[in-house]
């Protein structure tokens, strides 16, 4: 793959000064930022690619030798290793965020001299199970979370690899000189901490595991493996850092009565021949409650009847779905002499002999019925 060119990726002029190159990173920096596209893989190359190109503009030294020598001149000049794109990662990125943006991002401080960031905790992973009720309604659940959270007791000293700067300088020679680069520094993993006196049960990094309750609410319309994002309710971050996040996954218990479509829900009732011939009122469960309906005289077996908004609501909030009543006609399985002999009588009648309409052709003629096909 070649490299898209610095200015280009920036949409600036070659002769942009400092400013109109900050300016333009800031917008394309976050429109892309991971936050605002959790999981978008071409969001977050777009952002690597934005961050590249401005740490090299932003540098009158490396603009010059990029101006000069086109991406072969820079190329070595961001160590730290890591990545496709001239070994920044998204540490570094974050790091170059707060020095710009005031540390609003990442929580990392600018200082003179350094550099330093806030370490962030790991994510955390739970299940909860849901019925068709909470589902429909939407649930306020209080769950115990086995998770890493900050010790008390725990005192900090600042790292003397890194003078507390979380970073550390090298120098590398390549072929265009003797150039510096900054890396995070291994000892205190960036945060410029170490630990100094911790109480037993505390690990390596200040933490300790214990329960917490959290409360997690889910919206109504969720659905089988939909993940919710609660902020900050992960595992703590290490050396005191910032939390991460808790991700609920969705899991729905069966309903034996009602199948899922997406909004909509299924119900399969039996009626009798009798009643299928004569009429009937059915009661039919809904996701709370029941509702009565009306089996009109001379129902084939496989009518589908729809109760709207019985359904459940979209996560959207678009609306609510609604809930189908297929009716099946019971066959019995073992007749009695007399009434196998009642049904050879009635089986003689004209009326008995099937004479299916258009109406009664097939599941999607039904649908049409319904959606107006
Ligand atoms: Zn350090």
């Amino acid at each position: 793959m070649s490299k898209r060119d610095y200015y280009d990726i920036l949409g600036v002029e070659k002769t942009a000064d400092e400013k109109a190159i900050k300016k333009a990173y800031r917008k394309i920096a976050l429109q892309y930022h991971p936050d605002r596209n959790p999981d978008d893989k071409e969001a977050e190359e777009k952002f690597k690619e934005a961050a590249e190109a401005y740490e090299i503009l932003s540098d009158a030294d490396k603009r010059a030798r990029y101006d000069r020598f086109g991406h072969q001149g820079v190329g070595g000049a961001s160590g730290g290793g890591g990545g496709g794109f001239g070994g920044m990662n998204m540490d570094d990125i974050f790091d170059q965020f707060g020095d710009i943006f005031g540390g609003a991002f990442s929580g990392g401080r600018a200082r003179s001299g350094g550099r330093q960031r806030v370490a962030r905790g790991s994510d955390l992973r739970i299940k909860i199970k849901l019925n068709l009720k909470e589902v429909a309604t939407g649930v306020k659940k209080k769950i115990k979370v086995n998770k890493l959270v900050n010790a008390e007791g725990v005192t900090y000293s600042t790292c003397s690899t890194c003078n507390g700067q979380g970073r550390v300088l090298r120098v590398q020679q390549t072929m265009l000189g003797a150039m510096q680069t900054q890396s995070t520094c291994q000892t205190c993993h960036g945060t410029g901490k170490i630990i100094g006196k911790k109480p037993s049960g505390v690990d390596a990094q200040g933490l300790k595991r214990q329960e917490e309750l959290v409360e997690i609410n889910i919206p109504a319309g969720v659905e089988e493996g939909m993940q919710l994002k609660v902020g900050g309710k992960g595992n703590a971050g290490p050396f005191d850092g910032v939390p991460g996040d808790l991700l609920v996954v969705i899991e729905e218990e069966k309903n034996d009565l009602l199948q899922r479509d997406g909004v909509n829900l299924h119900y399969e009732a039996y009626v009798s021949f009798s009643q299928a011939a004569l009429g009937a009122t059915l009661e039919v469960p809904l996701v709370e409650g029941k509702a009565k309906i009306k089996v009109e005289a001379g129902t084939q077996s496989g009518k589908m009847l729809r109760l709207r908004g019985k359904g459940l609501p979209s996560i959207q909030s678009y609306g609510s779905g609604d809930l189908f009543v297929h009716i099946n006609v019971w066959t019995p399985k073992k007749l009695s002499s007399e009434e196998k002999a009642m049904l050879e009588k009635l089986d003689n009648s004209e009326n008995f002999k099937p004479k299916p309409g258009k109406k009664e052709q097939g599941f999607f003629n039904k649908m049409k019925d319904f959606f107006g096909g």
